[in-house]
């Protein structure tokens, strides 16, 4: 293979074999940039040489061929003694690993060449402060120096001199400063500093590549979830020099603003300058809008090339500049990171400007984002003491006070205090506190970390690894850098979407897009806010392309007018287990208790009209729209008390020689229904089928509720639909008995009530027999919490906090399966029992409901499935609508 491009051979598209920079240096060469000249060598060559330890052989000619060929470009050889050439070396892969990777500059300038680039720019001072860069840069990243030595050296020759910035530093002054340079990469690195031009290259292309495997980039990787096998590029790009005095500088700009999408000027300058001086803080930059006085010529080019790449690339990009000598040098560009807020206001501005269109807009932004703009967040106004940051493991702005383990915090959450659970790191015994706590925060571990994991998987708000806070648990307390000591009981807040830690309540104000959806904001209204006015047209979009419907997991008339404000198109899933809950359990009790059938039905007529109740209100709310009501599925213990208060109560009781039969008659019924393993037991439809009148109940308040809202002139539209089918003939028994109770209703009330029956599909045999099973189901509903539970054999209640920190870290999976579909081991059964339903029935309804119906990947894969609708909880059901967009655009 070809392992080095010219900068005029590659382009945008060739990320994966240039890296992210090589490729835009490539596409803005070609667009007629100035761009110094340069090339790239491919991430091919890095992989080859990571993994074989040795560079490819034809690599080093096709180095050679290249560096001659832009030799005789610049007119100069590298480190020519009397007239250098002179080049960075820099790293760039595919995704961009913010100071991941380092770059050597002002590469080929020697003791001698150094005379040579002195006299060529009639400047001794510009010349020893490249030098004194050079051995700076080359000892940290490529020999390995402790990069602090030098930037004490430097220290202490602006002290000795008595001055505060390097550019007051005198030619004499910065060639002492090299010499001391040199005498630290000595003692340091066992080695003089490489005079020889070419080897300083060839170390720092090699000193690149194994960036890839330094500790910091493997980490981040695993964070960011990118592969551990791109490997990096490396660019080679003749020098050109912000350093050369005050007709010279270096900076940065994005095309509009990164925070709000507003257009306008928006970037750092700083005169004589190279590099990073201008992201380091060395000396105070000056506002681009500045340069136009200091250099009118170069600013008015930058806001040419600026609009250029805009149209160009058709989105905000950042970019990094030189200019030597009045003359402007692009140095990177590339598609800018945004804030959630600015992607979808600067996707609508993009749409007015007639650069992209509706289809494209979407694709712009995405649900991750817009979950993130409906948090609620910290009032930007407070005045807040910020101190620290760590890792924004999961979303969320959560208060409280301190507390140091997962007992106190259960304790203080039960007498109703607010607490933040704070620990080094957390492992499965703490569990209940992080249950208990509004948020977690730890001083050790990343995102995949068992805080953060566990947190993102209750959707609770987590900072982890903000490592400068000195966590001290058996005292209880937080030592803060400064020293200030943060005790039991003292309020902290947390910011779980900036990684941010406050001392104190910073105060929490609703995000503007949740009142949106809420209908207390108005797009189109006065003060409505721009975002809000984005969000609204974006939303638009995304319900104009999709073909899925969203639908809501709601079981109460609260939370289905909430999911119809957020526009769920029906319910999805309605649980009727908490029906059975509350002043209900006693009714419940006594039906599980029962001995004789009289007994038994006197209880289900009792529970009759609540049930019917319930629904009443439910259909209501959800007048018009299909509701999808699931017959009681959680095994029946769950209904009774307790075992072993249970226990404690009889033998007290007995001890006591006080009456104690019920106690005595409930006990007996718990051990007989206790299950060893309850998930795989006496729940669902079996249920259905043990208790004589449980499921009919339920139907014939399904079926009376719909008459009676027809009665009121509403237009229910129930769906009954029988959990934990494992093979049609369950389905066939239920469902007989159901359509005579149907026929029942509709007889005595002569409504027409077309009441569909389905199931749910969530065990393997239900999805390996769908076929059979669409002979009794008008439509079937994937389950896919338990169908993945089932499928991998995952207790889902325990592995999040047992072993998935593991495999994540292990990479067996990057996501949890629970989060986002495994499309290879349940999602294929999935799309195969679609399949083999909508063969025997071509009408047959399919959705899905479960956790995954509102989480972006998986819904992209029920599109691609075929699904009709995806259910989700009301909150999650704006990211559907926009992922279901996405998808269909
Ligand atoms: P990073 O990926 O960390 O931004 P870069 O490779 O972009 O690293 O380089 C670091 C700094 O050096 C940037 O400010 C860049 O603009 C500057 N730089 C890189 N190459 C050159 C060059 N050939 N001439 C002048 N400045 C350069
Ligand atoms: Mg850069
Ligand atoms: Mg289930």
């Amino acid at each position: 293979p070809k392992f080095v491009y010219d900068f005029t051979e590659g382009n945008k598209d060739l990320k994966d074999l240039l890296g992210g920079k090589g490729a835009n240096l490539a596409e803005m060469t070609n667009l007629g940039l100035p761009v110094p000249p340069g090339f790239t060598i491919t991430t091919e060559a890095c992989k080859t040489y990571l993994d074989s330890g040795e560079e490819p052989a034809a690599l080093r000619d096709e180095v050679s061929a290249h560096l001659d060929a832009l030799e005789a470009k610049m007119g100069k050889k590298l480190g020519q003694a009397d007239d250098p050439l002179l080049v960075s070396v820099r790293s760039g892969a595919k995704f961009s690993m913010p100071g991941m990777m380092d770059t050597v500059l002002n590469i080929g300038l020697s003791d001698k060449s150094l005379q040579g680039l002195a006299k060529q720019a009639g400047d001794d001072r510009f010349a020893w402060d490249s030098y004194r860069r050079l051995i700076q840069m080359f000892g940290k990243t490529v020999l390995g120096v402790d990069g602090d030595l030098f930037e004490e050296a430097l220290e202490a020759a602006k002290t000795a001199k008595k001055v505060a910035v390097d550019t007051e530093l005198e030619a004499a002054d910065l060639k002492k400063l090299v010499t001391k340079f040199k005498k630290i990469v000595k003692t340091e690195a066992g080695r003089d500093f490489p005079q020889d031009p070419r080897e300083q290259m060839d170390l720092a292309i090699k000193a690149v590549f194994e960036s890839w495997n330094g500790e910091r980039a493997k980490l981040y990787r695993r964070q960011e979830r990118i592969p551990h096998d791109l490997g990096t590029a490396v660019n080679v790009c003749s020098m050109v020099f912000g350093n050369l005095g005050p007709d010279s500088g270096t900076g940065v700009a994005f095309t509009r603003d990164p925070a709000s999408g507003h257009q306008g000027v928006y970037g750092d300058y700083l005169q004589n300058a190279q590099g990073e001086d201008v992201v380091a803080g060395i000396r105070n930059t000056v506002a681009l809008a500045e340069l136009e006085q200091i250099d009118k010529k170069s600013y008015d080019q930058l806001m040419q090339i600026m609009e250029t790449l805009e149209n160009h690339y058709l989105d905000l990009c950042d970019i990094e500049f030189t200019i030597e000598r009045g003359q402007l040098w692009m140095l990177q560009t590339r598609v800018g990171k945004r804030t959630a807020g600015a992607a979808f206001r600067i996707a609508t501005q993009l749409v007015d400007q007639g650069l992209i269109d509706e289809a494209e807009a979407l694709q712009r932004v995405n649900g991750a984002q817009l979950a993130q703009l409906m948090f609620p967040r910290f009032d930007e106004e407070a005045k807040v003491e910020q101190v620290g940051r760590g890792i924004a493991a999961s979303p969320g702005a959560a208060v409280g006070k301190a507390v140091f383990d997962s007992y106190t915090a259960v304790k203080w959450s039960r007498s109703g205090e607010k607490v933040i659970l704070i620990r080094r790191e957390t492992n499965p015994d703490d569990l209940d506190g992080m249950i208990a706590a509004e948020g977690i925060l730890t001083s050790r571990g990343g995102k995949t970390s068992h805080a953060a994991v566990v947190a993102r998987g209750m959707g609770k708000t987590c900072v982890c690894g903000a490592e400068e806070l000195e966590v001290d648990t058996k005292r209880r307390r937080m030592t803060v850098p400064g020293g200030q000591v943060v005790e039991e009981g003292d309020v902290v807040s947390i910011d779980g979407s900036s990684g941010k830690v406050y001392l104190g309540e910073v105060p929490v104000v609703p995000s503007p897009v949740v009142e949106y959806f809420e209908g207390r904001m108005h797009a189109g209204a006065e003060d409505a806010d721009e975002l809000v006015e984005a969000v609204h047209r974006i939303m638009a979009f995304a319900d104009r392309k999709r073909r899925l419907r969203v639908r809501a997991n709601a079981d109460n008339a609260e939370d289905a007018l909430r999911a119809r404000r957020f526009g769920a198109q029906g319910i999805g899933l309605c649980r009727t287990e908490h029906m059975f809950l509350g002043d209900r359990r006693e009714l419940v009790e006594r039906l599980i208790l029962a001995d004789t059938e009289a007994e038994r039905e006197e209880s289900l007529k009792e529970l009759l009209p609540l049930q019917k109740q319930d629904f009443v209100q439910l259909f209501e709310s959800m007048d018009g729209l299909p509701v999808t009501v699931r017959l009681l599925d959680p095994p029946l213990h769950e209904f009774l008390p307790d075992i072993t208060e249970l226990s404690v109560r009889v033998a007290l009781a007995e001890s006591r020689q006080e009456p104690h039969e019920n106690e005595l008659r409930l006990l007996q019924a718990v051990h007989r229904l206790h299950e060893q393993n309850p998930m795989l037991g006496l729940r669902g439809v079996r249920l259905g089928l043990v208790i004589p009148g449980l499921f009919t109940m339920q139907v014939r308040a399904i079926a009376e509720a719909a008459a009676e809202r027809k009665a009121a002139k509403g237009d229910p539209r129930a769906e009954i639909m029988i959990p934990l089918v494992g093979t049609v003939q369950e389905l066939e028994i239920v469902r007989e008995e159901a359509d005579q109770v149907i026929a029942e209703v509709e007889a005595a009330t002569g409504a027409k009530l077309k009441l569909s029956i389905g199931t749910m599909i969530e065990l393997p045999r239900a999805a390996l027999t769908a076929g059979q099973i669409a002979e009794a189901a008008e439509f079937f509903s994937f389950g896919t919490n338990d169908l993945t539970q089932t499928v991998w054999g995952f207790s889902r209640d325990d592995v999040e906090a047992s072993f998935f920190t593991a495999y994540l870290e292990k990479g067996i999976f990057g996501v949890s399966p629970f989060e986002t579909i495994d499309k290879d081991g349940v999602g294929s059964l999935v799309a195969a029992a679609a399949k083999a339903g909508r063969a025997t029935r071509p009408d047959l309804k399919l959705g899905v409901c479960g956790e995954h119906g509102g989480d972006p990947e998986s819904v992209h894969f029920f599109h691609e499935v075929g699904l009709d609708y995806v259910s989700c909880s009301p909150f999650r059901i704006p990211v559907a609508r926009l992922e279901a967009g996405r998808a269909a655009s």
